[in-house]
């Protein structure tokens, strides 16, 4: 009797523990969602591209055109970027625009290049994704609206923002002065 009375307390406190943590949870997504929110859509500066879809097929190799036009995602380990740690700045793979550098470049052990943060908030666009019955949130090329990857608030300081990013979206541009540009 004394050890099931002594069992229900302990669940229910720990049914407690958790209804808090997840509480505290949502309320951290909302206040990181909401911050990307108001950056969506901001375009301004940003030139925009516009082109058919047979162009882009044209443009872009299958597996570019995939990801960056019909919201792929590659394999995880799989990309040229992710254990890739050159200093300059990521480029857009459809389009050249200047997404992300290499100071902000971390290794989150996801398999993608993750960054938490991006070189000009003006650049990107943050959408809802609920494809694959997820809430997450999509990373587009600010000027020619291509997928680049998603966006987590599980990053490190000081964002807190993990921008997990497909390397086939992305072409890199060396600073060094050896090395003038890493592309295929
Ligand atoms: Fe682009």
């Amino acid at each position: 009797m004394m050890f099931r009375r002594f069992l229900t307390s302990i669940i229910s406190v720990l049914l407690i523990i958790v209804i808090i943590t997840a509480y505290i949870k949502y309320h951290t997504l909302q206040h990181v969602y909401a911050g990307l929110d108001q950056n969506s859509g901001d375009t301004t500066m940003v030139n925009q591209i516009n082109k058919t879809d047979k162009e882009w097929q044209e443009s872009l190799t299958d597996e570019q055109y995939r990801v960056l036009r019909q919201c792929g995602t590659e394999p995880p380990y799989s990309g040229k970027y992710y254990d890739f740690d050159g200093e300059g700045q990521y480029l857009c793979a459809a389009c050249g625009n200047v997404l992300f550098s290499s100071e902000t470049k971390y290794h989150s052990g996801s398999g993608w290049p993750s960054f938490y943060d991006v070189i000009d908030e003006s650049n990107v666009k943050t959408q809802e994704d609920h494809s694959l019955g997820m809430k997450r949130i999509e990373v587009l090329c600010a000027s020619c609206g291509s997928h680049l990857g998603h966006v987590f608030p599980d990053g490190p300081n000081p964002t807190g923002l993990r921008y997990c990013i497909n390397s086939v979206a992305l072409n890199f541009k060396s600073t060094q002065k050896s090395d003038s540009t890493h592309q295929k």
